[in-house]
């Protein structure tokens, strides 16, 4: 099997594949090269968001298989079973890995489309490419990261080496399953740590498979090792782990404020955070092409049901276009985004990761309405999808900065549209934000370009395109959204540690 047999499958080959997979997965915890079961016995139910059904339990991590897996992962990295092969000896085991990734391109992907409800065809189109490709990327990085020897007086030689950290933990939210968990582990893997993975309870399932994978492909055991659990038990107590080197967490805003305590309250390690935002894209008056612009803007907020980090849920538009940019919006993206089974192939909207975030996202709409904001499409769940937690792609207009929804990260299809009269009045609109994750702007006047790529303060920036990007663009946020950088040659680089080595000769 392959990715592109994967991309030919029906809806009901999708059933099929899925209702097989389910029957032989193992979902233990993932320790030392094996699935292991936890002595306390605890597990936690999966449900497939688009039916309500309860798919598979997964064995649920505590504090001591937490601490199991940390020693398997140091006992790995003191042996140098994966730090010190050869370059190539690693970059072989992550090809190897990456191929493997496309064998079972049909089984990952039904996984991914089971456990969190996005459309299977983005995993078919986006995510599985995109993760078998970051893994090449950072296998790529092995050998071309080098340290340096400076400059010195000739009775001294200087080196800096670079060396990686040891053992690396990783948190990750369930919204690309896969992929934000790639963005972790391949980078620190890439750098010669071992790695603990603790993926979101909400989409436990496509990350077990990954770790055998990577066995499978030759990865020494307990290099890897991938924990299910409750945030709250497991993830903390994996970043409060002293035998951890540094924490990698993608997630929540508030989750991320959490690892810089337990950090402190621990060990000190090293922190990175790739957190929530509330991405504006400015539309102004001379943009190059309306429809283009409209199309970016729905697809920015509607894209994986809205569930983006930097999903454009804020839409910042010129007052003398703004009634031609909503009839276009509403018109177009009612075509281009509909509610379906996210098993069949044509779907292009799935349901939200669970009941619980529909409730979230429904009653984030209520506060909309409430604080006076024009409720222009969508605001419900679709009636004939209620057992699924769909919601339908939703429009606000007639929003004010101040208000919740132009301030919060719904995360979900819920785009707030705020009118603005100048440039000036747009920027101070964008920046008013905790975070500072990504923007776009849309003009043809070059020299505006680049006066608000300078004055917006977000990690990214794009000029009349959205979301777009390959991985060697440094992801991360400014401000709230987060400290650091995922998916380029410099995340493979930090998670490494520089060494200075002073010779007298
Ligand atoms: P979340 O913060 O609830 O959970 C993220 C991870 O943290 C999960 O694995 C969870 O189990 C764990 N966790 C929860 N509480 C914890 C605790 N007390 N201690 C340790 N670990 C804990 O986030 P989510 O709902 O899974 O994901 C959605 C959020 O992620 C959104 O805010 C979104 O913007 C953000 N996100 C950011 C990026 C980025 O690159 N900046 C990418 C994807 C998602």
């Amino acid at each position: 099997m392959s990715l592109s047999t994967a991309a030919a499958f029906t809806l009901e080959d999708w059933k099929r594949t899925g209702a097989e997979v389910l029957r032989g997965l193992d979902s233990r915890l993932f320790i030392d090269g094996e699935f292991r079961a936890s002595p306390e016995g605890r597990r936690i139910e999966t449900v497939n968001p688009a039916t309500g059904e309860v798919i598979a339990e997964v064995t649920a991590a505590s504090p001591s298989d937490v601490d199991r897996a940390v020693q398997a992962a140091r006992r790995s990295f003191r042996a140098g079973a994966w730090a010190g092969l050869a370059p190539r000896d690693r970059m072989a085991v992550m090809y190897r890995w990456a191929e493997l990734i496309e064998a079972n391109a049909p089984e990952l992907c039904v996984l991914e489309t089971l456990d969190m409800g996005k459309p299977i065809r983005d995993v078919v189109a986006g995510d599985l490419p995109s993760v078998a490709g970051f893994i090449r990327f950072c296998a790529e990085c092995i050998d071309k990261i080098d340290g340096r020897v400076t400059s010195t007086d000739p009775s001294a030689l200087h080196m800096i080496l670079r060396e990686p950290l040891g053992v690396v933990g990783a948190i990750s939210p369930w919204n690309y399953p896969m992929l934000m968990a790639t963005w972790k582990i391949a980078p620190a893997l890439a750098a010669g740590n071992s790695v603990v993975l603790k993926p979101a309870e909400q989409a436990p399932l496509s990350c077990l498979r990954l770790a055998q994978l990577f066995v499978e492909a030759g990865g020494p055991a307990g290099v890897l090792n991938v924990l299910n659990g409750i945030g709250e038990i497991a993830g903390r107590a994996l970043a409060l782990h002293t035998d951890v080197d540094k924490v990698s967490f993608t997630g929540s805003t508030q989750v991320g404020k959490l690892m810089l305590v337990y950090s402190g309250q621990s060990n000190m390690k090293k922190v990175a955070l790739e957190c929530g935002g509330k991405s504006p894209q400015i539309f102004l008056d001379d943009l190059p092409d309306l429809d283009r612009a409209v199309e970016a803007a729905f697809r920015g907020i509607y894209g994986n049901q809205g569930e983006v980090c930097n999903a454009g849920s804020r839409l910042l538009v010129a007052r003398s276009i703004h009634e031609e940019f909503v009839a276009r919006f509403k018109a177009r993206a009612a075509e281009a985004f509909v509610p379906g089974d996210p098993l069949d192939p044509a779907t292009s909207m799935g349901p939200l990761v669970d009941h619980h975030s529909q409730r979230r996202v429904l009653g984030m709409v209520e506060a909309g309405v409430r604080e006076g904001a024009c409720l222009e499409m969508g605001g419900d769940a679709p009636a004939s999808l209620a057992s699924g937690a769909y919601v339908n792609p939703t429009l606000f207009t007639s929003v004010r900065p101040d208000m919740s929804i132009a301030r919060e990260e719904i995360f979900g299809p819920v785009a707030s549209l705020i009118p603005f009269d100048s440039v000036d009045e747009a920027l101070e609109i964008a920046n008013d934000t905790i975070y500072g994750l990504a923007a776009s702007v849309w003009t043809r006047d070059l020299s505006t370009a680049v006066r608000c790529v300078r004055a917006i303060q977000a990690g990214v920036v794009w000029v009349n395109t959205f979301d777009e990007s390959d991985m060697t663009q440094p992801f991360g946020g400014f401000k709230q959204s987060g400290n650091s950088k995922d998916n380029c040659i410099d995340s493979v680089r930090a998670y490494m540690q520089e060494k200075s080595a002073w010779i007298r000769l």
